[in-house]
């Protein structure tokens, strides 16, 4: 059952957004060659608690950390280690707080240290996934026509949609009704709602669509080892274009021009 949020609600979820969104900000300002993932997990930790919320990921089915930390051909749910990062690596952090019992989901990738040409642009075209799949984001339209959006754009440019996962609903519960393909056709699917709150997560390879998981029964990794990209912003449903929770301020017809 997708549930529509009341604007009470809504303020919260706003209120975690915010939260979030300083958070990966200041995650992103340290991921620089020489940090290890474990103290990105660490800082995210407590930059969560000490603002009086929780991390959602840790403990979440048994999840060992605060953050996901996916290095270069890992897609997603990767775990922090004390190794390192190295110029040129491709590192994705996804990363989720519950405040006051409402939560935020948000991810972003980064060429740690810069110098990655075919990283970064594997990078830009999955951020613009996610800004052309949210623009689609509005009352009355379908989500098949978010994930037709997101699927359309990355194929054009050769990159593989990662299937075995996707987006979500997104409230009290991490993980809500409905899910939110990365791929799909326009005009099928469930009718967006004003009040129904998601989050879009185009997770985008330079190669294959196809994902396996590895022993620590957790990291996915591409099947082909080619580098994969991961965006991801918890979002508002409205009559216009929507409200970016966990990005105050940012504006998807700006983000798309
Ligand atoms: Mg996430
Ligand atoms: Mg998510």
């Amino acid at each position: 059952m997708i549930k529509i949020k009341t604007e009470a609600q809504i303020e919260k979820m706003r209120a975690a957004g915010v939260l979030l969104h300083s958070v990966l900000d200041a995650l992103r300002e340290a991921a620089v060659p020489g940090c290890t993932t474990l103290q990105l997990d660490q800082m995210a930790e407590k930059l969560i608690r000490d603002a009086g919320a929780q991390p959602s990921f840790k403990g979440y089915a048994g999840f060992p950390y605060s953050i996901c930390a996916s290095i270069d051909e890992q897609v997603v749910h990767g775990f922090s280690t004390d190794t390192p990062l190295r110029k040129g690596q491709l590192l994705s952090i996804d990363c989720g707080c519950i405040l006051n019992g409402w939560q935020s989901d948000s991810a972003f990738s980064v060429v740690v240290g810069g110098g990655n040409a075919e990283a970064q642009r594997l990078i830009d075209i999955t951020e613009r996934c996610f800004w052309l799949g949210a623009n689609m984001a509005r009352s009355g339209n379908r989500l098949g026509d978010i994930s037709h959006a997101i699927q359309a754009y990355a194929e054009k440019h050769h990159c593989g949609v990662v299937r075995d996962l996707c987006g979500h609903g997104i409230g009290q519960e991490m993980h809500e009704d409905p899910n939110v393909p990365n791929y799909g056709f326009p005009g099928r699917g469930v009718q967006l709602k004003s009040g129904m709150t998601i989050a879009i997560e185009p997770m985008i390879t330079l190669g294959t669509w196809k994902v396996a998981t590895l022993d620590d029964g957790w990291t996915v990794v591409t099947r082909d080892h080619s580098l994969a990209a991961h965006y991801e912003h918890t979002i508002l449903i409205t009559d216009g274009e929507p409200e970016i929770l966990s990005y105050p301020g940012a504006r998807v017809s700006e983000a798309i021009q």
